[in-house]
């Protein structure tokens, strides 16, 4: 007896080439047959006649963590037709913690949820997550910047002896419990603190307990991108891990262009034998935390201490002054996404231009008296790029697709602020813009980048194919109707075009709702991967 089959698609495997008109039949959670199935007795039979049958996406660089415990249903992830995302990305993790890391992770989670982290390892996280049931399947990476602060290893200098070794027993305990590698974000304390060395120190800890993996939210994304590719580089060259350039991208006018570079830099790394590839959310404006305009000796130990400094106008006006000089032609440019507090909700959407106007402040005094208020905690849009780089990263043969964002939904507690579209708009605009209005990928071509190019890269086994044998993750989609509908003006709205969602063999998407099943896994390195 099989449970499902999808009869009449077109099946795109998910290896880049081979797509074709049939059937497709799913027993439990895998794939039993790929192939005619007339007559077959399932207990679900759809005719998917015109549209096509993928295997689901994956996105490789996500931020939901902790998120999916507030919101399992995913449904920003899960309407885009994503079945599985990587998360503990940019250095930042849901575990472990403790110190400045649990007080942190408290304090937010609070903030945000009204919940307290009740974990403080990645077991204990997965374990959480697992009881929790997901609608999509969840492997994680274990942040550098999360293991220092859980160590409270925040001072801004590089780590000592003792502190690396400290810092490689507690990448040793992630990787032995299932994380599938580590991150850095190397623009956000305390993990930016790190130099070179320390980073190979803890991504061979890594590669040593089996999990050889460093993605990189690199060191600069903009005037020194070329030397932090190349650090990323060397990173992965010297400790044995395969290298994941998070978000690739080239901020800043001056800066257009760069990704030819960078891009040949990878394929001259990859000619040498090492495994680089790259993810990329396709938009020309980037999305993290307001705080990142502050000097990097500024923003400096907990976010309470920065926040804390601020406060005194002799340094504030000191901090105003070099701000003003390296981004002051950017407040136009630059849009405030989400606060925490009330007061300042009347903000977000807009500019910091804008926000200076309505103040009757400067604009480098209102984002500085924003971040005091809020403690930090301010996500912002950055209007960055251009559209040529993001075609040229796009059409690089090893770009996975990535969102960067955290699971939302269109009501409830997640349901906040005005977040980058890319939430919930990511992989229907490559389909919509990329493969339907401009042809820069083929419809074969972009399924291989969403799917199995990530799941090489993970060594998840059975995932990111559509295959006999594989798991059954599938998502059914009209090549003629997908389409992100997120915009910055209007973020929080689901994509068209999605039909169906499969997630280890169960519909959690039908006729384009959501089903309320939730039978995502957590993958662990060791165990599934
Ligand atoms: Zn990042």
């Amino acid at each position: 007896m099989l449970d499902v089959v999808l009869k009449g698609g077109l099946i795109v495997d998910g290896s880049g080439c081979c797509s074709v008109h049939t059937d497709i039949a799913f027993a439990a959670d895998r794939v039993v047959r790929i192939g005619d199935c007339t007559g077959a007795d399932a207990r679900l039979q759809l005719d998917v006649g015109g549209l096509v049958v993928a295997p689901g996406f994956i996105d490789m660089h996500g931020h939901s963590d902790e998120v999916l415990l507030v919101l399992p249903a995913a449904s920003s992830k899960l309407q885009q037709g994503i079945t599985t995302e990587v998360g503990g990305n940019c250095g930042a993790s849901p575990a472990p913690l403790s110190s400045t890391a649990l007080a942190e992770k408290t304090d937010e989670m609070r903030r945000h949820y009204d919940m307290r982290p009740e974990w403080t390892d990645f077991e204990g996280f997965f374990h959480s997550l697992e009881q929790t049931r997901p609608a999509i399947n969840f492997c994680c990476l274990a942040g550098l910047g999360t293991i220092r602060s859980a160590l409270d290893l925040i001072s801004g200098a590089p780590l000592d002896r003792d502190g690396v070794k400290r810092a490689q027993a507690l990448v040793r305990e992630a990787c032995e419990q299932g994380a599938i590698g580590v991150s850095s974000g190397l623009i956000y304390p305390p993990g930016n603190a790190a130099d070179s060395g320390e980073l190979v120190e803890l991504a061979k800890a890594a590669a040593a307990a089996g999990s050889a993996l460093y993605a990189s939210h690199i060191r600069n994304e903009g005037d020194r991108l070329i030397e932090a590719v190349d650090e990323a580089i060397e990173v992965g060259q010297r400790s044995g891990c395969a290298v994941q350039l998070s978000h690739h991208k080239a901020s800043r006018r001056r800066n257009w262009g760069k990704v030819h570079d960078t891009l040949a830099r990878i394929d001259r790394a990859r000619d040498r034998g090492l495994d680089v590839v790259v993810d990329q959310y396709p938009y020309k404006a980037s999305s993290t935390g307001l705080d990142v305009l502050l000097p990097e000796d500024v923003n400096v130990g907990t976010r309470a201490e920065v926040a804390a400094r601020l406060v005194d106008p002799r340094y504030a006006a000191l901090v105003a002054a070099r701000v003003e000089l390296e981004h002051g032609e950017r407040w136009n440019d630059v849009v405030v996404a989400s606060v925490a507090s009330e007061g300042n909700r009347r903000f977000e959407g807009q500019t910091l231009a804008a926000i200076a106007q309505a103040t009757g402040r400067t604009p480098v005094d209102a984002l500085l008296r924003l971040l005091v208020e809020e403690t930090l905690d301010v996500g912002a849009i950055f209007f960055t790029m251009c559209e040529d780089d993001v075609r040229t990263v796009l059409s690089y043969r090893q770009t996975c697709i990535g969102s960067d964002a955290v699971a939302q939904a269109t009501e409830g507690i997640t349901a906040r602020g005005k977040p980058h579209p890319r939430t919930f708009g990511t992989f229907p605009r490559v389909f919509k813009r990329y493969v339907r209005d401009s042809a820069l990928l083929s419809l074969e071509e972009a399924v291989r980048r969403a799917t199995s190019l990530g799941a090489t890269r993970l060594g998840l086994r059975g995932r990111g194919v559509l295959a006999e044998g594989a798991f059954a993750d599938a998502v059914v989609f009209d090549p003629a109707r997908i389409a992100d509908t997120a915009t910055y003006e209007r973020p929080q709205q689901y994509p068209l075009g999605v039909v169906h969602v499969f997630v280890n063999g169960t519909a959690a998407i039908r006729d384009g709702v959501e089903t309320g099943a939730r039978t995502g896994r957590v993958l662990r390195r060791g165990r599934d991967l």
